[in-house]
């Protein structure tokens, strides 16, 4: 029997447009991604001499345990594309907030993968094991990237054709999740139902302050989520903790992904957690953080 435990940690948005939707429903995306402390802990257990079979467990009670979890599925997804003798048996430790915009499950996924090609003696490199991920969904590439230490990416198409970036000097950082989750498809209908934009927005200047290793300051001078306009005047506990953040010392926040968890950007770990530790005391659920 071998054992591995992973850290899946989540995902931020830096940057994220939405393109444009594509006749199968789809939409391209524009996004820089970014890898940060917070994270679930991943277990997985691969018993050899026994028949093939999938087992999940999970801390919180609100995650399903069979094919509905897409920790699960990444281990059928391995089953198909090795031949593998053995048991697979995985525990999720959850600590990043269930429909946050956090690509919670995305990196449950990611690790189990990364797990169980540690476990077979590493037969993928992190490109095809990203590649081999991506039918899981648009974000499970980049998190088997940051999982594998890469934890900056731009990921175009549906985001999970990535082209990899330096990482930026640590920020600290608060994650504020809301209560109310958002499902990602509802997301996108409220974006497609916006006006245009007022302003062209393009990734490029990020791009270039992180490829130069501008300071931080210069790369979140950048920040942009198109998801914003759509959910902030909707999801009154996402607009409430965005100005909390701010009220409290942050420099910047924004929303990740589709929402609604808001991250808000520290110059220093002392005004972080006392911003933390006012959100909390609202009674906002917040953990301190850093990017990686
Ligand atoms: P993304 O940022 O990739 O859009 P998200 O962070 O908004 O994702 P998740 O936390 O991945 O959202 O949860 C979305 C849905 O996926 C939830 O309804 C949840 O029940 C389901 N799900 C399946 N597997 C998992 C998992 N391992 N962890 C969290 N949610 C999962």
């Amino acid at each position: 029997m071998s054992t591995v435990h992973i850290k899946a940690y989540a995902k931020i948005n830096l940057y994220l447009d939405v393109i444009k939707k594509l006749e199968n429903g789809y939409h391209t995306v524009e996004t820089v991604m970014h890898a940060i402390s917070l994270h679930d802990t991943v277990t997985v257990t691969v018993n050899r001499g026994v028949l093939p079979f999938i087992s999940l467990t999970a801390s919180d009670t609100r995650l399903p345990c069979n094919e509905d979890n897409l920790a699960y599925r990444a281990a059928e997804l391995f089953y198909r594309h090795r031949s593998m003798d053995g048991s697979i048996s995985i525990h999720i430790q959850k600590n990043i907030p269930i429909a946050g915009g956090l690509a919670g499950g995305s990196t449950d996924a990611a690790a189990v993968l990364c797990a169980l090609n540690a476990l077979c003696g590493m037969p993928y490199t992190t490109e095809a094991l990203c590649e081999l991920s991506a039918p899981l969904g648009a974000d499970v590439p980049f998190c088997v990237a940051a999982n594998s230490g890469i934890y900056v990416a731009f990921g175009t198409h549906y985001g999970e054709r990535l082209t990899f970036l330096d990482a930026m000097q640590p920020c600290h950082i608060v994650v504020a999740a809301a209560n109310e989750g958002v499902s990602t498809p509802w997301a996108y209908r409220e974006v497609d139902m916006l006006p245009p934009p007022s302003d062209v927005h393009t990734p490029q200047a990020m791009l270039s302050a992180l490829s130069e290793h501008a300071p931080r300051s210069t790369v979140l001078a950048h920040l942009y989520n198109r998801f914003e306009d759509a959910i902030l005047p909707k999801h009154t506990e996402a607009y409430q903790n965005k100005a909390l953040l701010l009220e409290n010392g942050a420099f910047a926040a924004m929303m990740s992904g589709s929402g609604p968890t808001v991250i808000g950007f520290f110059e220093a770990e002392e005004t972080a957690q006392a911003a933390c530790q006012a959100l909390t005391q609202n009674g906002v659920r917040a953990w301190c953080s850093t990017t990686l």
